[in-house]
């Protein structure tokens, strides 16, 4: 049995980000770029697909500026996107708290935290916009927590020792992308964005190389539509769900990044996924969801586990002397705030060692009793209470009297599509922000740091580069439904539905996404092996057959057909598992959530190899041939790599 191969292309030469000190990039970019007046900007249609906080905030802010947005999301409301899930907060260099942080300290704790697999320039940037998303968000009414004086509160996250989060209790971002919804309704009021709910994209149209359009699919009549514009923005969100169990929203899906790939957009380090170390643990295999419980409760919850193997006594029968604060002991200056992927080997570690708690032995304590009595319970309570009173409803256990119980999972994908300093993918008019794309978070992403990126791109970024593409491409040539490439892939949508309709096998799409998930968490997860890693890519083209001689799709295309549209998005993951188990296989080191037992230091930390692997693995899609690998070298002048110490 094969699998396919990979053949290495022309590196990436050029990123587009201008030369000279860091910190002076942006200003130079931004005024090189070059400018759509106001008059002709409403001359232009951008299409933006996501209502998120990047595809919110980008939607608004386009339209604010005087564009035609045409924005598409498949939940019912804008409002519903998966960012309203974030708890836990958003980072900002404000330095607020006096504690030491400044812009540059962000921009090193982002690369370093990163694991330098991130490009210098994009983080430098995102860290400077930072401040003014703060401002921002408090202009429209955000409800940041507040200390006695009135100034904006923060708390610390994992990967850093100042206190640069702001939060709106354990609900940061219901409460961040109201506003970014507030912002683009009234935009949708004024008439500058047409909003299309309950719609999927399904495929992206490219004429002349250039991204003209997107097909759609109505949710709810099942009509496929095609809709054109001048720029086109992906902000999709992340693709975690590949797993089957992860913290997203379970309709979260990979479909509009991986059609875009197929059409010519690079995908960026794919097998670059972060297992979050604090969710409720698994209780069994009929679960479709595993639930975060933020990082915020690291900064106050201790975690432990018994110091003997098999100790199976209730926690509070374990006097103090036989725990072992794990993360305090091994990492003493971070402690339990150690960056994400840390924490989640090192819970590994102690359960792989049989030292795990709760059914299965895959748990850990996270414990709030030191807090209670230093804090007191209202105090928890006033910090926490709504995360407290959610792991209660789901364990049936008190956390204020019991420890929680938690174990790492799927939550982020730090990779997605490539971009370039622009924002802007390798098919010239297609952009892709916050989750979707690839950028800034290298390796491993600190807490608090995808809101920020998120909402970075969507007001800030995003909005100074597509003016620079529409103003150097100003007269587009209309598109219509009659173009050969608009009938190519209006053709290719209704027959990949078709198809699907007329299997008529006996297994559903959620029995195949499970089997999938199953094997890409055993072998492309938390560890992964060469072993492993070529048993999976032997594996999934297997899957893929059988998905495709036997899913099983009542009912037809044109309505409300859910398990088609589970079928359609379970297509998708079979074809993305597949390159992200290449991407692994390929990438013989360790590097932030990509570890490969054979690449670990002596004391089992990740070893990177600097040498041979400092780069961003950009693949090309070749019509279903070896995908070909294009190399983006990364250069550090700033942060210089080293072993991450946090010990
Ligand atoms: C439980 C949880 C808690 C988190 N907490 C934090 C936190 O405290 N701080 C932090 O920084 N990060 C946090 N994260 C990460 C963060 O929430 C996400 O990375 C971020 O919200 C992603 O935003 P986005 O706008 O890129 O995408 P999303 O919010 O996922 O939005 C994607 C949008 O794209 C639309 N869409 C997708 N595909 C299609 C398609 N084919 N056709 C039409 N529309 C489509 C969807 O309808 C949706 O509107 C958390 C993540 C989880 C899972």
């Amino acid at each position: 049995m094969t699998f396919p191969d990979h053949r290495v292309g022309e590196p990436i030469a050029d990123t587009k980000a201008p030369a000279g000190p860091v910190a002076e990039r942006w200003d130079t970019r931004r005024f090189q770029a070059k400018l759509v007046n106001p008059a002709n900007r409403r001359k232009h249609r951008i299409i933006v697909v996501g209502t998120g906080l990047a595809g919110g905030s980008a939607g608004a802010t386009l339209a604010e500026q005087g564009y035609q947005v045409v924005q598409f999301c498949f939940q019912d409301s804008p409002r519903r996107a998966h960012s309203i899930a974030a708890q836990g907060g958003i980072n900002a260099a404000k330095n607020y708290r006096n504690d030491g942080d400044s812009i540059h300290r962000l921009f090193y704790d982002t690369v370093k935290g990163g694991d330098f697999r991130a490009r210098e320039s994009n983080v430098h940037r995102l860290a400077q916009i930072s401040v003014e998303i703060i401002d921002q968000c408090v202009a429209q009414g955000v409800p940041f927590a507040r200390e006695y004086g009135g100034l904006l509160d923060t708390r610390s996250f994992g990967g850093v020792q100042v206190s640069r989060t702001f939060y709106a209790r354990g609900q940061t971002g219901q409460q961040l992308l109201l506003g970014a919804y507030q912002a683009l309704s009234r935009q949708i009021a004024a008439g500058n964005v047409e909003m299309h709910a309950r719609t999927e994209m399904l495929d992206l149209v490219v004429v002349d190389g250039r991204a003209r359009g997107i097909v759609a699919r109505d949710l709810i009549t099942g009509e496929i539509s095609t809709h054109y514009a001048d720029a086109v923005v992906l902000a999709t969100g992340g693709y975690g769900n590949v797993f089957y169990l992860s913290t997203n929203a379970m309709n979260s899906n990979a479909t509009a990044v991986w059609r875009a790939h197929r059409r010519g957009a690079y995908f960026a380090n794919p097998c670059f996924t972060q297992i979050h170390p604090t969710c409720i643990p698994r209780t069994g295999d009929h679960q479709s969801k595993l639930t975060l419980m933020s990082e915020s409760l690291r900064n106050d919850g201790r975690i432990w586990v018994p110091k003997a193997k098999g100790d199976t006594r209730p926690a509070a029968d374990i006097p103090e002397g036989e725990r072992d604060y794990y993360l305090e002991r091994i990492y003493p200056s971070f402690g339990n705030l150690v960056p994400r992927d840390i924490a989640s080997r090192a819970a590994k570690n102690v359960c792989d060692e049989g030292r795990g708690v709760g059914p299965g032995g895959e748990g850990v304590y996270l414990d709030f009793a030191d807090a209670i009595r230093r804090m007191g319970r209202a105090a928890v309570e006033e910090k926490y209470g709504n995360l407290f009173d959610m792991y209660e409803r789901i364990t049936a256990e008190n956390p204020y009297e019991v420890p929680m119980r938690i174990y790492p999972a799927v939550h982020y994908t730090m990779g997605g599509l490539w971009v370039d300093y622009d924002l802007q993918t390798t098919v010239p008019g297609l952009f892709a922000i916050g989750e979707a794309n690839f950028s800034d978070h290298g390796a491993n992403r600190l807490g608090a740091s995808a809101l920020m990126q998120g909402l970075a791109d969507g007001y800030f970024v995003l909005p100074a580069t597509v003016n620079d593409y529409l103003a150097r491409h100003p007269h587009a040539e209309p598109v219509t439904d009659d173009h050969p490439a608009v009938r190519e892939v209006l053709a290719e949508t209704e027959d990949r539905l078709n198809l699907l309709l007329a299997v008529d096998g006996d297994r559903t799409p959620d029995s195949f996404h499970r089997e999938l998930g199953t094997l890409m968490w055993e072998y492309c997860g938390m560890a992964r092996t060469e072993e492993g890693l070529r048993k999976a890519l032997r594996r999934i083209p297997e899957i893929r057959e059988e998905f495709w001689n036997r899913v099983k799709v009542p009912g037809t295309g044109a309505e409300f057909n859910q398990s088609l549209e589970k079928a359609n998005r379970v297509v998708d993951y079979l074809e993305l598992a597949e390159l992200m188990c290449l991407d692994a296989l390929h990438r013989a080191e360790s590097c932030g959530g990509h570890f490969r037992e054979e690449h670990r230091t002596p004391d089992g930390e990740a070893a990177r190899r600097d040498e041979e692997f400092a780069y961003v693995a950009a693949w090309e899609f070749d019509g279903g041939g070896a995908p070909v690998l294009h190399k983006e070298d990364l250069t550090f002048e700033y942060v210089h790599p080293t072993q991450r110490s946090y010990a």
